[in-house]
């Protein structure tokens, strides 16, 4: 059966990593992955998620199965973390949560909890999206609609293209929305759109699913939940993907949540047990030991307080780094505006190189970036920024 089989072919982003550690140029330079970097071009593991461990393996006695649903004292902090302790979604419990891996088993269980419960509802995904969006909604059976995001100069948002777009949704429809730092733009709604956003929600009956991967990069944990709360109105019904892979630089743990927002308890109870199907008829129970270090940091104050001065410093360095790279292109082309990239939000950016220019980056500078001219500013280090901006005004 298998002599007969073709290669599939190797994923954008992932396979471009695999060129850049075989390519031998001391030089090089990784702008393609989203994985946060520090200033020495490594992806730390936080202090507070060290210290976490080591009470971890003190206190705990097993490594037994988790249930279904993963761990409450998990659930209950993801919750708190999205919404506020005290919002009437939380003292309503009108949510509930399942513990997923990654935010990418969050995004798997939505979608296969839609396809099963509601066969009919098609999701919209913004044009572009990250790339792995359409992968997973497609592999769980849902059709994707795109509606328009970037405007012509592919720096801002077309918010009239996107609501001109939407307006053509069905009711039930799922509208996937990205949280904050929008994935791979940078490009995120203002206070305003947001609002119009859950108006045109609220309107039309869709399903919000939002897409939380980047709490905490764009402008402060809690400034970057405000488009979600902005659609988190009173009865308001929604699905919202958590990944703490960023955030807690947990990438490789896979700790991911997915939280129902229902109009009652026992419809959110409903959506559960309905969530716990699917999960359990995929990879039945979620892994435990991401998930308890997040739980432990969110539980106690001293390790709270430590992982927030750590969130704040990783996005201290991605702003200073688009600050840095806009001052050091001004110098070498003053004739083009890069303050776009001063501009936009998380750890992405669409620079505006064309394939063309990207492939020539590669191939005479070992500089890696992903086709579309997605660059990952977490990428950039002040040893390795000279370099690149000498490189990319020489293709430009
Ligand atoms: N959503 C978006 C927008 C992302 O960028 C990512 C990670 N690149 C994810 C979801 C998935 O995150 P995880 O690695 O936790 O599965």
């Amino acid at each position: 059966m298998f002599e007969t089989l073709q290669m599939a072919p190797p994923d954008a982003i992932l396979g471009l990593t695999e060129a850049f550690k075989a390519d031998s140029n001391p030089a090089k330079i990784n702008l393609s992955v989203g994985v946060y970097q520090n200033g020495q071009g490594v992806t730390p593991i936080l202090d507070s998620v060290k210290q976490a461990e080591r009470r971890l393996i003190d206190s705990e006695t097993s490594k037994g199965y988790l249930g279904i649903d993963g761990l409450p004292a998990y659930a209950a902090r993801v919750r708190e973390l999205l919404f506020g302790a005290d919002h009437e979604i939380l003292t309503a419990a009108r949510a509930a949560t399942v513990q997923t891996p990654g935010g990418t088993g969050a995004l798997r269980v939505a979608a296969d909890f839609v396809v099963e419960s509601y066969p009919d509802a098609r999701i919209w995904c913004s044009k572009p999206t990250w790339a792995n969006h359409p992968n997973i909604f497609k592999a769980a059976g849902l059709e994707v609609k795109q509606y328009s995001y970037l405007n012509a100069e592919g720096i801002g948002l077309d918010f009239e293209g996107m609501l001109r777009d939407l307006s053509e949704a069905k009711v039930g429809d799922v509208i996937c929305l990205h949280a904050c730092c929008h994935n791979p733009t940078g490009v995120d709604p203002t206070p305003e759109q947001w609002a119009k956003i859950g108006d045109l929600v609220q309107e039309k009956g869709l399903l919000p699913l939002v897409d939380f991967a980047y709490q905490g990069f764009g402008d402060g944990l809690t400034s970057d939940a405000a488009g979600l709360l902005e659609l988190a109105r009173p009865n308001a019904e929604l699905l919202v993907c958590s990944s703490f892979s960023k955030n807690f630089s947990l990438y490789g743990e896979r700790v991911g949540a997915l939280t129902v927002v229902a109009s009652d308890t026992n419809s959110a109870q409903a959506v559960l047990s309905h969530m716990k199907a699917r999960v359990r008829s995929n990879y039945s129970n979620p892994p435990r030991h991401g998930a308890s270090i997040v739980a432990e940091i969110l539980g106690c104050a001293e390790l709270r307080q430590l992982w927030e001065q750590e969130v704040d410093e990783m996005r201290g360095r991605i702003k200073q780094m688009r600050s840095q790279f806009v001052a050091a292109m001004k110098e070498r082309k003053g004739d083009q505006d890069f303050s776009f990239i001063d501009r936009q939000r998380g750890m992405f950016s669409f620079s505006g190189l064309t394939p063309l220019q990207v492939d020539e980056l590669r191939k005479r500078y070992s500089i890696y970036i992903v086709g579309s001219g997605r660059i990952n500013v977490a990428g950039m280090t002040e040893k390795n920024l000279p370099t690149l901006c000498d490189a990319i005004a020489a293709v430009l």
